[in-house]
């Protein structure tokens, strides 16, 4: 039978990818509902080849557009957040895609859960914002999370088979952007167009620029600490610019797995899209004729101060977590519009953290109070 699929963000570069998936595997995978921003021309196109029964738009005034461009149709079209609702507990699907960026995205992926669906996970924001809140419904729901991204599909996939408790330690892997060989006197200079050059994903701009800081990596180290019910202390990052490892797990014995592949986010996709299974595709291999030299290095915590804010805040944890993730969206968007330069991404992240008044064993409530706060202080 067709697994029915709900997409969180079919527009942008997760969702456009998973659809190219599902577009491979006709019948092992449908698309029953998808949720989008204001993208009119490729909403449209992604309607007329997918046929949802449900589409959700972020306005009335997108809607209307859509319609016009659409001509007759079944499909149903929502709009705003109960729309986004909608598509994340659409009845007729197994598996929810989050992959809106952003926090935006966190209370439609909690009613997912809560409605039974597994969750097919690019979002990370979900659970570096509310990772206990969330692993908590996860578990009550008894639903499966199913990584996206590709570091932790990597250590799924090297966990399969093993005992949790044999786990000495995670090793999450980074390119390091394209900043790494940039002497920090020179962060003050740089813009978006030089830190929009990712050396080997090609992703979204926001996720871009949380590579070039290592926030990203953070992000991670959050996230696997979650997904993997881990200690920080068991969590370690290192700097692999080739991104052909996308990570390892060591176990107590000193052996050590890794996941190996071509840099290309279709293969974490299609492997959480069929929940494990795998299958034939066409995607990018690797090869090994090719492949000049694979390099490993430790951070640069001082370069990059946000992946050790990432560390501090996760075992702090509380609402401290859901600041980071605030206020980084707003440096980042304020790098990209041009206002501060790349060196005053982690000043203005630092300076909403300290002034945070941190909440532990927050609700709900106070996690999205707290991002609020952060928007504010952080513009
Ligand atoms: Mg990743």
């Amino acid at each position: 039978m067709k697994k029915g699929i709900s997409i969180l963000g079919s527009t942008g570069s997760i969702g456009r990818q998973t659809l190219e998936v599902v577009s491979i595997f006709p019948s092992a995978l449908t698309v029953v509902a998808m949720a989008a921003k204001d993208e009119v021309d490729l909403i449209v196109e992604q309607i007329k080849k997918f046929s949802p029964k449900l589409v959700s738009v972020e306005s009335e005034a997108v809607k209307q557009k859509v319609e016009a461009k659409l001509g007759p149709s079944k499909v149903e079209i929502a709009t705003g957040s109960e729309g986004l609702l909608r598509v994340a507990t659409e009845p007729s699907a197994k598996l929810v895609v989050a992959a809106i960026p952003g926090s935006l995205s966190l209370l439609a992926v909690l009613e997912a859960v809560k409605a039974k669906k597994d969750i097919a996970l690019a979002t990370k924001e979900v659970l570096v914002t509310a990772g206990d809140l969330f692993m908590q419904e996860v578990k009550a729901s008894g639903v499966k999370i199913f990584p996206i991204d590709s570091e932790h599909s990597a250590i799924s996939q090297c966990l399969r088979g093993e005992d949790h408790k044999t786990i000495q330690k995670l090793i999450i892997t980074a390119s390091g952007g394209p900043f790494l060989k940039t002497p920090k006197e020179k962060f003050a200079t740089l813009t978006a167009k030089d830190a929009l050059a990712h050396p080997t994903w090609k992703m979204g701009p926001k996720i871009t620029i949380d590579c070039a800081t290592l926030m990203n990596k953070g992000f991670e180290v959050i996230e696997a600490h979650h997904l993997f019910e881990l200690d920080y202390s068991k969590i370690e990052v290192v700097v692999h610019p080739q991104s052909v490892v996308h990570s390892f797990v060591e176990f107590v014995d000193g052996s050590i797995k890794a996941q190996l592949g071509a840099p290309d986010m279709r293969i974490p996709i299609q492997y959480a899209l069929l929940q494990e299974v795998r299958m034939q595709n066409h995607w990018g291999r690797l090869s090994f004729a090719k492949a000049s030299q694979f390099t490993f290095q430790p951070p640069d915590k001082e370069k990059f101060p946000c992946l050790q804010y990432a560390y501090d805040v996760g075992r702090v944890g509380g609402t401290l977590p859901a600041v980071l993730n605030s206020a980084n969206e707003v440096a980042v968007k304020l790098f990209l519009q041009g206002k501060i330069n790349f060196a005053e991404i982690p000043q203005q992240i630092k300076m909403a953290l300290n002034q945070h008044q941190n909440k532990t064993q927050p609700l709900l409530g106070d996690i999205l109070a707290a991002e609020k706060t952060a928007q504010t202080l952080a513009s």
